[in-house]
């Protein structure tokens, strides 16, 4: 289905998990892709898949993104996809912790929009999805403070822009997933000592009785893209976590 048929989208953290299958979704819905990530080897993996064109790209970096922004010129849709998972309670959060959680899940979305939503507004049509998660202002999730804090603050940012800029007609929805299968998930189960006990765990948490795939999400993200009645709104997808 050519459902963004030549809507050029940019996406960050594409090199991998969510991003990564969000960058095949729209290209297959017809859709040109921009994949940034700031990890070149991995991103080299996309080089020759139809309709997508990669940038090394650090969204930490208010430079590089306005060059690269610059450089490609029009662009559709943004979907904000950057993002770093902490452990810890709040007693164990470092401020570097906090920090480094609200420079590359928050600050990182608020320079990829700054940056882009100015054309959007003068079209008068653009979709922007930033990614949030549960464990946010949705649900409380154990040893995720910063995570917890940074991604509810996604929440705010989401809502925020949807009150500013909803009457130009610029949509901006943040998506909610629960637990999905992707590399850094693996280092998260690796980091627990007991891999097998680790996946057990998460995937008994989803009441649906297992995690989800990055596919399915990224079939989420391709729909907000295109919908053009839904904006400032949280979109859970979690199995049934917080059914
Ligand atoms: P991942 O964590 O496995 O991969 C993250 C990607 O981000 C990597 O390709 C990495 O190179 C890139 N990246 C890291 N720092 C960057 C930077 N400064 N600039 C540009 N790119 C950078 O992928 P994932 O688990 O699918 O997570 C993607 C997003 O989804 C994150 O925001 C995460 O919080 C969110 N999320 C993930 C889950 C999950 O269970 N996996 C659940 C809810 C939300």
């Amino acid at each position: 289905m050519a459902y963004l048929e030549g809507k050029i989208v940019f996406i960050t953290a594409a090199a991998q998990g969510i991003g990564r299958a969000s960058v095949e979704a729209f290209a297959s819905a017809g859709a040109l892709v921009v994949a940034t990530d700031i990890n070149a080897a991995k991103l080299s993996e996309l080089e020759g898949v139809a309709n997508v064109t990669t940038r090394v790209l650090d969204v930490l970096s208010d430079d590089s993104v306005k060059r690269v922004v610059a450089d490609i010129g029009h662009i559709d849709i943004l979907f904000n996809c950057a993002g770093v998972v902490h452990a810890g309670t709040v007693l164990e959060m470092s401020d570097q912790d906090i920090d480094f959680a609200l420079e590359l899940n928050v600050k990182a979305q608020i320079r990829t929009i700054k940056a882009i939503m100015p054309q959007m507004l003068e079209r008068k049509d653009g979709a922007i999805i930033n990614m949030a998660t549960v464990a946010s202002s949705v649900k409380g999730v154990p040893n995720r403070a910063a995570y917890s804090i940074s991604k509810a603050a996604v929440i705010g940012l989401t809502k925020s822009i949807a009150s500013d800029f909803t009457s130009s007609n610029v949509r901006v929805n943040a998506i909610c997933p629960g637990t999905v299968d992707s590399p850094s998930l693996h280092e998260r189960w690796a980091a627990t000592g007991d891999v097998e006990a680790a996946r057990q765990a998460f995937a008994a948490r989803q009441p649906i009785g297992r995690i989800a795939q990055p596919e399915e999400i990224a079939d989420l993200v391709v729909y907000l893209a295109g919908a053009t009645y839904t904006t400032g709104q949280i979109h859970i997808i979690d199995g049934g976590w917080t059914a």
